[in-house]
Order: C-alpha cells, then structure tokens, then sequence
C-alpha cells in the first residue's frame, strides 16, 4: 500500500512541471470542442507560480492563457493575502493545494473584473475554470508586450509614466477599492505607450487587514523604479498619503499632482528625504480610529505641530480637529493665494 501511494505522487510529480495535470488538461479539451480554443502556440513565461501561455480562438482573437502550479512550495506566503478579507470568509480549506490554488485563480479573475470596472487597463478577463485563466492578451502580432522594466523610455517618457503610474495606484485604491500588494516594474505591461496592470493574484481589498502595509510597499517600489529612471518622485508619504486621501477626487487631482511635481522638482536635501522614508516605511499605519493606540496622545502631539502619519488616511486635518474638506496641500496654496 505504501508503495501505491509514492507512486501516485511520482507519476502526479510527473505532470509537466507540475502544470499541465490530467484535469487541466480535460479543461483545455473542452474549450477547443466550444471554440474558445482553436490553438495554443507556445509559452510567454514560466514563473514561479504560474505559466502563461498564448492561445487563439476559434474567431482569432489572442488570448493569454495563465495556469497556476498546484506545488505546495509556493503557497507559504499565499495564506496573508487570503485571510483578512471579506471576500474569503468562508475559505476553510487553504490547506488543500488544489483548492487553494484554485481560490488563487478566482481571486485573480475576479480583482481583473474590478480592475476593468473601475476604468484600469488590465487583461480583460474571459473565464476561470480550476487553477487556469483565460484573459486578453496585451501584445502585437502574438509578441507579448514587455514588462516596464524591459520597456526603453526616454527620460521624459517616464516621467509621463510615473504619472500615470500614480494615477493608476489612486484608482485602484479609490475606484475598484484594491491594493495590488505586488506591483512593481515586474507586474506591469508597457503596452501601447501606456501602462497595463497585471498579476492580481494577490491583490487584496482595502479593508483587508495588512492593506496598508502592501500600499507602502507598492509605493516604494514604484518610487524606486521611477528614481532610477531619473525621475523627480514624491516623498514616498506624499504619494501614500495621496493615494489614501479622501479628499482627493478626480476634479482636484490635477492640481494636487501639478502642486507636488513642482516640489520633487525643487528637491530639498535629499538626506533629510532620505530619513523621512526610513521612519515612513517603519510605521505602524493605523486604518481607522479605533485602532489608533492611544488617541489623546496623538491629539496632543498633534496639537504640538507633530506630524501624524495616519491623518490623511482617516481624513483628518494636521491637528486632528476636524474632518479636513479639501487636501491640505491645496488648502495651503489656496490660503496663500488669498
Ligand atoms: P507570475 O509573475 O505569477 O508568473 P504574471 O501574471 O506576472 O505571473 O505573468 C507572467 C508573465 O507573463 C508576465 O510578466 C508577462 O510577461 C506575461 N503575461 C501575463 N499576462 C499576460 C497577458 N495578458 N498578455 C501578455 N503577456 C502576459
Ligand atoms: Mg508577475
């Protein structure tokens, strides 16, 4: 008997890679009897979690086809971006790998549905059936679009981008209500001169409770992406804060960025700044109110001119007197303007 049992996982551990098992396969063959599959012409990529391959239907439209390892190896890291959130309340199972790895790919397809709702350019997904998706290939002429880091930009190409980087970052916080909690010059397509959005696995809703700690990773990410590209970036607390600042809306946004660009590009000490971030990336980032530790120590602090790093994020004016109604940056400006 015990002898059955190893040979079960030798032949499972046979499958290609761990990829393409019985019942993937069983998948593809009825996507081609419908039609959604005409053909599947070889692989974009072989990652570590995850194979993408490129396919076409029956009506010639590219497609991406992404499929998920099913090893237990990689699924260590994977139970944080699960637990914590709404969404996945009723997941007991994560200890399955098969069952978690097909959460894995419902999590991606349904955070690419809200990428698309909220106006964020993301594969579009087509269908998730067990621990594949189908989605919309970003490419031209079956040549995938490279990754941000492989895209040749001119300076002024960057900066162009970083912007757009920043205003995708607000969208997907504000409008699909996401943190994509792996981004980076990795998961993002240069597609079209733009920027598309991908590998949302992992990405998790704001409320999740280890949210705040991923957007300020993103943020560093993307902010040393860009600085490497010679581009005058925001404080990292400046773009986190933007990012969390509910008094920013799509009618005052040019403004607060336009206001910000012209400080990066008078950039003051850049060791000072350098500090700044260093105590930004070690701070506990409270989400609301109640879980500010001790409020009316802070509202002294406050009060003293300390600035507190959570009060953008709850809405809070600098001293935490009342609910702020336009960004602080512009609430100066406009001051000084008279
Ligand atoms: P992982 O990083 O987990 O392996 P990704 O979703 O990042 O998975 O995909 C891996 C690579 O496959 C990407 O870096 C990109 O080059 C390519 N790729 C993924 N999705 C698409 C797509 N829809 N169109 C074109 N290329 C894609
Ligand atoms: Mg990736």
């Amino acid at each position: 008997d015990k002898d059955r049992i190893r040979t079960k996982d030798k032949s499972d551990h046979a499958t290609i890679e761990n990829v393409l098992d019985s019942r993937i396969k069983n998948k593809l063959h009825k996507l081609f009897e419908r039609g959604v599959l005409a053909e599947i012409n070889g692989c974009i990529s072989t990652g570590k979690e995850a194979n993408v391959y490129y396919a076409r239907s029956k009506n010639e439209d590219e497609i991406a086809i992404k499929i998920y390892r099913t090893s237990i190896l990689t699924f260590r890291n994977r139970e944080k971006y699960i637990r914590g959130e709404y969404r996945f309340d009723h997941v007991h199972s994560l200890h399955n790998p098969r069952k978690m790895v097909k959460i894995w790919a419902e999590k991606e397809f349904s955070n690419l549905k809200r990428l698309e709702q909220g106006g964020v350019r993301a594969p579009r997904p087509h269908l998730c059936g067990g621990h594949m998706l189908l989605m919309e290939f970003l490419g031209s002429d079956g040549w995938a679009a490279p990754k941000l880091k492989d895209a040749v930009l001119t300076d002024s190409k960057s900066r162009t981008l970083y912007r757009e980087c920043i205003e995708i970052m607000w969208k997907m916080y504000n409008k699909c209500r996401l943190v994509h909690a792996d981004l980076s010059e990795y998961n993002m397509l240069y597609h079209d001169g733009s920027i598309v959005v991908i590998d949302v696995s992992q990405a998790v809703d704001r409320d999740h409770c280890n949210a705040m700690e991923f957007l300020r990773n993103d943020c560093s990410n993307v902010t040393a992406f860009f600085k490497k590209h010679n581009v005058g970036v925001m404080p990292l607390q400046a773009l986190f804060d933007f990012i969390t600042d509910p008094t920013v809306n799509e009618n005052n946004m040019d403004e607060y960025l336009d206001m910000w660009m012209q400080e990066a590009d008078q950039e003051k000490d850049p060791q000072q700044r350098e500090i700044e971030e260093a105590v930004f990336k070690q701070a506990y980032i409270p989400q609301r109110l109640t879980q500010v530790i001790n409020v009316e120590r802070d509202i002294n602090l406050a009060k003293s001119g300390k600035d507190l790093i959570y009060k953008t994020l709850i809405g809070l004016k600098a001293d935490l007197s009342k609910p702020a109604e336009t960004p602080e940056i512009l609430a100066n400006k406009h001051k000084a303007d008279g």
